[in-house]
């Protein structure tokens, strides 16, 4: 009896996790012959037998746990006879293929890990077909281990024969490795202070330097970390001091959940996101009696924590202490994991750049030599959205619906990703930074180099800010290619438009810091009828001075002054007495500052909605700096008292565009500051009254317009305060409301939004 042939072509997320292995298992089991492949599209199966239709099946119930299938093409061919089912080496034939991003080690590894029977027992690079480093690894397609970093170790005899085997679990594993031939670890102290504490295994060195109260810069997946011990006050003081890094967060990592919820509260859903296999940085509501120093983030309601995703974290957790006190306790309860990298620069990824540059921070350096090839910083989450999006996440593709041209969309200067497209996907990049030093420039640059060439994509046009002093869009205008300036707010409202698939016309708010206008004037909260051929601006927040231009977004008491100045018609003096402001910066700079907002020249004018919030954090006295991006803004919502209904006055102009003029809610503010009201109130009432402002305005354009899809985006969004009662409100008022899903509501997502305009206007 003869039976069809049959061709399968299996689309997605289908290698370098395990897809091979489980269908030559599965056809054997089932008799049949043939053979499996991966190629650049995906994975091809050609079968012969009469379980065929049960094969199909089961390919789609069965499919390893970490593949994702997009699409199953079934072709049907005259039998040629195959002798048993084999795998074929992989294929190229130009197409695309997504790389998996790196995945957090998995339960079987871990056990062998920790079992002194294994051969792999402690050793830091376990890893299996399920698990371990991918896209960090991988220099080019197909994901072969000649295409990775693993390239130059040697597989042992025991190593190549798990590896020749369908039936082990490290079956095509391409970073398998073992003590006897994979990648080691080594440890350098550079701290005199902390001689004596060499010798022994690197990781147990490691761990007693920073028991001891070291810094510790650590070689992770993506890139360094730099460790100390959370718990210790003076470790995280003296971190602060010398990263130069003032006040802004740092990352912690714990050994289990049930540690982290001792320091936060956590939301089943951010427990879940918290163990997945992607194991990103999570916000979470500190517990008013944790006991973390409060320099692990200071002013800041939240703690962003991670779980150890490599062998080497867990090692470092749970490393057995050789003299059995503690014994079975993990050796730390929480470290700081901070990316390792100076002030604005990229996270640093290989050895010698790390003990050269990272010099001044840390006492010791826990390093290995399995090459980094694309570095890759931790992505966080704060309750669904994403702050940062990069590790167990890129390079993902989002799908777009149609296919379209080949384009590439550079991006802002601040938080800085890059978009390419093809076919029906978008490929944002990961986390690159902020754009004004030369190491991010090349960072950019290798990444571009990099995806490019794994996705296969030459893109045939570019966008770009329209920022004239923007480092991303002098790049793009260097470029031999057609070139389209977006407009930045337009932008954030596109990149949202891009993940829902919207091509209509939508009401889009984008509220942030700032981003050029097409005026030349600094914008940052507007309201837009827009779609993916322009946009019209009908409402904006009152402009508000800058007195000292940068200088008052640093020091945001500034614009607190040059703001009450303007409300009270020039009789700020008689006020700042009362708020405190005389005492705390003197009578000289005050009226320097009140000067300056004489001077145009000095004092430029923005809508961005971040600077309301820097003025009313300023002018309730809760914080009066920003030594990092939106901090008095963070410390403002921080304070938020829960529970909180009313709102102060607010104008809405009726004009042509509508301003929204929040003059009484700042006379309002000091009413209170007088009676005594609490600043946790006062921030609620604020908070309040935005939303409210933003609720009328939105109804307003809607009985101008019709039209009922609303799009939210800008980094204000990241304020869940806001975000969550906007998005409720709006649905209660029967609006269809988006807001970014799959990228970051910041900056991060405006690489998106520009290829997405582009692509769109290209296609037409
Ligand atoms: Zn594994
Ligand atoms: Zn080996
Ligand atoms: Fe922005």
């Amino acid at each position: 009896m003869t039976y069809l042939r049959i061709k399968i072509k299996v689309k997605g997320l289908v290698q370098g996790v395990g897809f091979r292995p489980f269908v030559f298992n599965l056809a054997r089991s089932l008799d049949l012959r043939g053979f499996v492949k991966n190629t650049s599209e995906g994975v091809v199966i050609e079968i012969e037998g009469k379980n065929a239709g049960v094969f199909l099946e089961r390919l789609r119930s069965e499919k390893p746990a970490l593949s994702d299938i997009e699409s199953i093409d079934i072709e049907k061919l005259p039998e040629c006879g195959f002798e048993g089912f084999t795998i074929l080496p992989s294929e190229d034939n130009g197409s695309i293929t997504p790389v998996s991003p790196d995945i957090s080690v998995c339960n079987d590894c871990l056990s062998e890990l920790l079992d002194h029977m294994d051969r792999r027992y402690l050793y830091p690079f376990i890893n299996c077909t399920n698990c371990g480093p991918r896209y960090s690894i991988t220099r080019a397609i197909p994901y072969d281990r000649p295409n990775t970093t693993m390239l130059r170790f040697k597989m042992c005899h025991d190593c190549s024969r798990e590896y020749q085997d369908p039936e082990d679990r490290r079956f095509h594993a391409q970073a398998d490795a073992c003590p006897l031939c994979g990648p080691r670890l080594s440890f350098q102290i550079k701290n005199p202070l902390f001689k004596g504490y060499e010798g022994e295994e690197p990781i147990s060195s490691a761990i007693r330097l920073l028991k001891a109260g070291g810094i510790v810069a650590v070689k992770g997946l993506g890139g360094f970390h730099i460790a100390c011990d959370a718990e210790n006050k003076d470790a995280v003081t003296l971190l602060r001091e010398r990263k130069q890094r003032t006040n802004k967060p740092f990352a912690m990592m714990a050994p289990d959940m049930d540690t982290v919820r001792g320091f936060c509260h956590v939301t089943d859903a951010e427990a879940q996101l918290m163990i997945s296999r992607r194991r990103p940085i999570v916000l979470l509501k500190k517990k008013p009696d944790c006991i973390l120093p409060e320099g692990v983030a200071p002013k800041n309601r939240c703690l962003g924590f991670m779980l150890p995703y490599t062998p080497l974290h867990h090692l470092l957790f749970f490393y057995p202490e050789r003299d059995g006190e503690g014994a079975g306790r993990p050796n730390f309860r929480c470290l700081i994991m901070t990316s390792g990298n100076l002030s604005e620069e990229p996270i640093i990824h290989e050895n010698e750049a790390a003990t050269e540059g990272l010099a001044g921070i840390a006492d010791a350096f826990l390093l290995h030599n399995r090459d980094i090839f694309m570095r890759v910083d931790d992505s966080v989450i704060r309750a669904n959205f994403f702050i940062r999006r990069s590790r167990g996440y890129v390079p993902e593709a989002i799908a777009l619906g149609e296919t379209g041209p080949e384009v590439l969309g550079v991006g802002a200067d601040l938080k800085n990703t890059f978009t390419l497209t093809r076919d029906a996907y978008a490929i944002p990049s990961q986390h690159i930074g902020d754009m004004g030093n030369f190491e991010t420039l090349k960072f950019f640059e290798e990444t571009l180099e990099n995806l490019k060439s794994l996705y296969r994509i030459n893109p045939i046009a570019i966008a770009c800010d329209m920022h004239p002093g923007y480092y991303s869009t002098r790049w793009a205008e260097a470029q031999p290619l057609e070139g389209l300036k977006v407009q930045h707010h337009h932008a954030h409202v596109a990149s949202v438009m891009a993940e829902a698939g919207l091509k209509n016309k939508v009401i889009g708010i984008a509220l942030d810091g700032s981003g050029y206008g097409t005026d030349g004037n600094i914008w940052g909260s507007e309201f837009l009828i827009a779609d993916l051929n322009g946009f019209k601006r009908l409402c904006h927040f009152n402009y508000m001075a800058l007195p000292g231009g940068e200088m008052a977004i640093r020091e945001p008491w500034r614009i607190a002054l040059g703001w009450l100045q303007e409300v009270t018609g020039g009789d700020a003096l008689q006020y700042i007495e009362r708020i405190g402001f005389l005492n705390h910066y003197g009578e000289e700079r005050i009226k320097n500052v009140l000067r300056l907002v004489e001077l145009p020249e000095f004092t430029p004018c923005s809508s961005g909605a971040g600077r309301l919030f820097d003025a009313v954090a300023a002018i309730t006295g809760i914080t009066d700096t920003n030594t990092y991006e939106a901090e008095a803004a963070t410390a403002l919502e921080s304070c938020a008292a829960e529970g909180i209904a009313e709102d102060y006055p607010v104008d809405i102009k009726f004009a042509d565009p509508m301003v929204v003029d929040f003059s009484f809610t700042l006379l309002r503010i000091l009413e209170e500051m007088t009676s005594g009201t609490g600043r946790e109130i006062i921030s609620a009432r604020f908070h309040n009254t935005i939303i409210t402002a933003i609720i009328r305005v939105v109804n307003k354009l809607h009985s101008l317009t019709g039209i009922r899809d609303v799009v939210i985006s800008g980094g204000v969004f990241q304020n869940l305060y806001i975000a969550e009662r906007v998005f409720e409100r709006l649905k209660g008022d029967g609006f269809r409301v988006y807001c970014n899903r799959r990228m970051p509501p910041n900056d991060a997502n405006i690489s998106l939004g520009q290829a997405y305009i582009l692509r769109e206007r290209l296609r037409q």
